[in-house]
Parts: C-alpha cells; sequence; structure tokens
C-alpha cells in the first residue's frame, strides 16, 4: 500500500508517517529527511542543496525523483511506502506515478492534513525556539509556505482528479489524527479486497 501524506509545512506529516511505520510497517520515505542527511554527511549533494533549503525553496525535482527511486530500488521488499514531503510539485507527482508503474505499483491513497496557516506560523515558531531548525526562521517559513500553496497546492486536484484524496482534520490531537487516518487506511484496504466500490465511495458515500 503507498500513501502520500500530504500537506503544508508542519502540518505533522513527519509525525504521521513516523506512526504509521511503527503500526503497518510500512516505510517512510521523506525527501527532506533525505535531504538533511545529505547535508549532514558533508556530500557535494547537501552542499548543492544547502542553501536552497535555508531559504525555504524547493529543490530540483531532478534530486528529488532521484532520491525517491533510489530508495523504491533499496526496498523492493517492503510492504509499501508513505511518502512525506513528496512529491511537492505536479512534475514530482508524475514522475511518482511512472516509477509506481514501472515497478507494477501506484499511489492508494492521499491524505491530506488540513490546518490553517496561521496555526502553521504558530507551531513553526515554538518548532524552531525549540530544534533551530533553520528553515523554520519566520523569513524561510513564509517562504516555504508560499511555495506550499503556488507549487504543491495544485497536486489537490491532481489527486482529486484520480479518485485518491482523503481530507483529515490536521488540528486535532496526534492520536485523533492518527485514528482518522487508520480508519480511512482500514476502509481502503477492505475496500480493496471485499467491494467493487471505490473506497473513497464506501466512505464518503457518492
Ligand atoms: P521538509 O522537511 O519536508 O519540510 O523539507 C525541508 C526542505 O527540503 C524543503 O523546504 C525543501 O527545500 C527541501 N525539500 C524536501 N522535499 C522536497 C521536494 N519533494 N521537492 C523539493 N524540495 C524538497
Amino acid at each position: 500500500m503507498n500513501i502520500v501524506m500530504f500537506g503544508p509545512p508542519a502540518a505533522g506529516k513527519g509525525t504521521q508517517a513516523k506512526l504509521l511505520t511503527a503500526q503497518r510497517g510500512l516505510i517512510q520515505l521523506s525527501t527532506g529527511d533525505m535531504l538533511r542527511a545529505a547535508r549532514t554527511s558533508g556530500s557535494d549533494l547537501g552542499k548543492k542543496v544547502a542553501g536552497i533549503m535555508d531559504r525555504g525553496d524547493l529543490v530540483s525535482d531532478e534530486i528529488v525523483i532521484a532520491l525517491i527511486e533510489e530508495q523504491l530500488d533499496m526496498n523492493e521488499d517492503a510492504p509499501g511506502f508513505i511518502f512525506d514531503g513528496f512529491p511537492r510539485t505536479v512534475e514530482q507527482a508524475k514522475a511518482l506515478d511512472a516509477t509506481l508503474q514501472k515497478r507494477g505499483q501506484e499511489v492508494d491513497g492521499v491524505v491530506r492534513l488540513c490546518v490553517d496557516d496561521n496555526v502553521l506560523l504558530r507551531r513553526i515558531e515554538k518548532r524552531f525556539k525549540e530544534e533551530g531548525r533553520k528553515d523554520d526562521n519566520p523569513e524561510s517559513f513564509k517562504i516555504r509556505l508560499g511555495n506550499y500553496h503556488k507549487q504543491t497546492a495544485p497536486l489537490l486536484p491532481f489527486y482529486a482528479a484520480q479518485g485518491k484524496l482523503t481530507e483529515v482534520d490536521g488540528l486535532a490531537a496526534i492520536d485523533t489524527v492518527a485514528a482518522s487516518i487508520a480508519q480511512v487506511l482500514d476502509m481502503q484496504k477492505t475496500g480493496m479486497e471485499t467491494s467493487t466500490k471505490p473506497w473513497w465511495k464506501r466512505i464518503f458515500g457518492g
């Protein structure tokens, strides 16, 4: 089962992806974590992306697509993946569809964590004080949020048109959000096994 955890920066995608990894054995693929690891290792890639990341801009599609493909190749026997922070552009989403198709797989569902911008700004102020991540500073974060609205939000109609999008209230407590996601995934699994009716119609009707 391949799930895209979708939402603006600081919506809680990483937290929920980690819970799903622990509960269901799905592998979390976070392009943000991969890029931060490249920086920590001091690799050429890390040096190349450092400034872009600190500014709050997106690194090139080519770079993140290559990172994802590398991980898919390294984890061929995985029961499935949770894509966290990827895709972030329509180009990336198309590349993900294509690379999964080559492997006889597809994106099975997209879970959108809905969180208001003002709440994100408050969350990120707190995270910046606690963790000191450079790109959480107020200027960079505004750029990241702007990039989300400009470049990433257009993926919503892309996935909605494929009937794969489910929205979850990301403002609720972590456990409540996790329970809503679990319900969506369980319905999807049951739907795939026992029903010819698409899972999103079983949940939302229609
Ligand atoms: P994140 O931890 O997912 O918020 O990512 C941190 C930063 O890494 C982003 O602000 C971007 O600079 C870069 N990044 C992570 N994922 C992507 C992606 N899919 N496409 C482009 N840039 C990315």
